[in-house]
Parts: C-alpha cells; sequence; structure tokens
C-alpha cells in the first residue's frame, strides 16, 4: 500500500485564499484590514524565520502585519509594557508574541497579559478553558491545523479512535481536546472521536498505537512512528519538525507510507496550516472587535 499524501501546502493555499476573501469582505464594508502584531525577543533563528513567514502570510492575505522587535535583554516589564499597548491599540485584532522567550522572561504571565480576544495563538488561560468547556472562541493553530487536515481530505473522525502522542499544551493537549469534543453550534466541527493520549508515562505505547484509525504524532522525536505502530490503512498526521543532518524530519518514519492509508508529509504538511490557522484567528479577532 502507499498512503494518500494529505498536502498542506495545498490545503493551505486554498484556505488561505478563503481568508483573503473574509479580509476583502470586512474592508468592503468599512472595516480597517486585521492587524496581526508579532513580537520578537532576541535573534534565535528559527524563531525569526517563523515570525518572518507568519508576517509575510498576513500581508499575502491583505492584513497588516506590526512587527516589534526587541532585544534579547529586554526585561519582564518591557514586555508586559508593550503587551499593555497593544492591548489597547485598536489597530492591532491579533497579538503572536513568538516563543520561547529568553530565560529572564516568565512566558505564562506573558501568555496571561494579552487581552484573551487578541489571543490568536490561543494559549491564554481564558481560550484553553472555553475550548476545554467545549465552545472555544481560538483553536490554537497547530492542532487547528491538524484537523483541519483531516476535514478537508473528507477523513472523518466521528466514532474513530484516535490517539494523540504527545501531551504538551502547544499541541497534543489541544489536539486531544479537539478530537474528544462533542460537536455543537458553538463547536461544530469538533472531533466526536473516541481519543487516547499517549507519553512517556504510557504502558505499551505500540500497542495503543496500532490501534489507531486516525494517529496524530507530536513527540518531537526524528522518526519516532515506525510502520509497526500503525495499523494498516491508518491516517496519520505527522506534526514533528526535527532537524536531522540539516535536513526536516517529521516524527513519522518514512516507511509509515508502505502501511497508512494516508499520511501528511514533512515538510509542506502541519508547517504551512500551522501559519494559515493563526491568519484565520486573525480575521475572526478582527470580526468579533467588529472595527
Ligand atoms: P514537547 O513540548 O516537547 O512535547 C512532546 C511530547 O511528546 C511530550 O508530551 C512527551 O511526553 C512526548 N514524548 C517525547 N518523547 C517521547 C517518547 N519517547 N515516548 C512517548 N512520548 C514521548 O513538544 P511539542 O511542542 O508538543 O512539539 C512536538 C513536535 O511538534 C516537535 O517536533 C515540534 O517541533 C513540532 N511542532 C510543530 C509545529 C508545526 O507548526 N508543524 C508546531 C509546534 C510544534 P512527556 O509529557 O511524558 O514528556
Amino acid at each position: 500500500m502507499s498512503a494518500i499524501r494529505i498536502d498542506g501546502n495545498v490545503l493551505a493555499k486554498t484556505i488561505r485564499g478563503e481568508i483573503a476573501a473574509g479580509v476583502a469582505a470586512l474592508v468592503a464594508k468599512g472595516q480597517r484590514p486585521p492587524g496581526l502584531a508579532t513580537v520578537l525577543v532576541g535573534e534565535d533563528p528559527a524563531s525569526t524565520v517563523y515570525v518572518r513567514n507568519k508576517r509575510k502570510a498576513c500581508e499575502q492575505a491583505g492584513m497588516v502585519s506590526i512587527h516589534h522587535a526587541l532585544p534579547a535583554v529586554t526585561s519582564q516589564a518591557e514586555l508586559l509594557a508593550l503587551i499593555g499597548d497593544l492591548n489597547l491599540d485598536p489597530a492591532v485584532n491579533g497579538i503572536l508574541v513568538q516563543l520561547p522567550l529568553p530565560k529572564q522572561i516568565d512566558d505564562g504571565e506573558i501568555i496571561r497579559a494579552i487581552n484573551p480576544l487578541k489571543d490568536v495563538d490561543a494559549f491564554h488561560p481564558e481560550n484553553v478553558g472555553l475550548l476545554a468547556a467545549g465552545h472555544p472562541r481560538f483553536l490554537p493553530c497547530t492542532p487547528h491545523g491538524a484537523q483541519q487536515m483531516l476535514v478537508r481530505s473528507g477523513i472523518t473522525t466521528a466514532g474513530k479512535h484516535v490517539v494523540v502522542i504527545g501531551r504538551s499544551n502547544i499541541v497534543g493537549k489541544p489536539m486531544a481536546l479537539i478530537m474528544m469534543q462533542k460537536p455543537s453550534a458553538a463547536f461544530p466541527q469538533a472531533g466526536d472521536a473516541t481519543v487516547t493520549l499517549v507519553h512517556r508515562g504510557t504502558r505499551d505505547l505500540p500497542g495503543i498505537t496500532s490501534q489507531a484509525d486516525i494517529l496524530i504524532a507530536a513527540v518531537g522525536v526524528p522518526r519516532f512512528v515506525t510502520p509497526d505502530m500503525v495499523k494498516p490503512g491508518a491516517a496519520v498526521i505527522d506534526v514533528g519538525i526535527n532537524s536531522v543532518d540539516g535536513k526536516l524530519v517529521g516524527d513519522v518514519h518514512e516507511d509509515v507510507a508502505q502501511v497508512a492509508g494516508a499520511l501528511s508529509p514533512v515538510p509542506g504538511g502541519v508547517g504551512p496550516m500551522t501559519i494559515t490557522m493563526l491568519l484565520q484567528n486573525t480575521l475572526l479577532a478582527a470580526t468579533i472587535c467588529g472595527s
């Protein structure tokens, strides 16, 4: 068997077209284009590339990108003061503080300082709580992107056994929440799946992953998922981004394509979808604020 490729670049292009149309519709109604403020502290090379890509995608969708590059020695108080200004700025609909932050800064306090209505990463406890309660405002970008890859590929999740590997606050945990929630008017695309979340403390992890109809890997270990861990015909979403000998590889071994029914590639999978969902949240934030 050779798995169907779930192409994140193709899906992202389609969704970005829809977002650009949504932006144009807001502007046609007399509203200012949505504004996304990005905040980068220091010069971490990977973070610099991520922020550059987010800004470019933002401008391509007709939104306004407002960038703040701060030195690595920035203090907690200085960063909090900037966030306070961005919270009050009507031209800023979304605020993205690129993580990780330098060690003198408490990222939890920074996330909690962002106005939840501008929290387009959906990391603020209020937005985490809304998702956990089943009526989300913003969905976190990476798990939302992974879910959209399934939805838009016609892979239904309702009634399926979804196994998520990893329990981080950014990917694994919200991924499991999105998949387990009951669909409702407030969350029509909730997964309605039976969800198992596995991690380092899990006994017989391969025995569990090999029962998954849908397997989502967010581990951070290159080629962690091998063909023997996958049920024949399963859909596999590879969230991992790992650098091995200067090459980007996922958390799923390439040979899984011989067993799986569908597989997302790395690169060109969840990565472009993550940025797309950030744009979608920024458009939603502008729609909510309505000015
Ligand atoms: P993380 O915070 O390091 O979490 C990794 C999770 O995997 C943890 O829950 C950990 O378990 C589990 N894990 C690690 N090694 C394991 C093992 N040997 N056996 C079982 N479980 C194991 O990472 P993350 O932020 O969730 O990111 C995961 C991957 O996704 C990384 O490759 C990251 O680069 C990538 N990522 C991609 C995007 C994108 O846009 N495509 C966005 C974010 C992250 P414990 O909790 O037990 O330690």
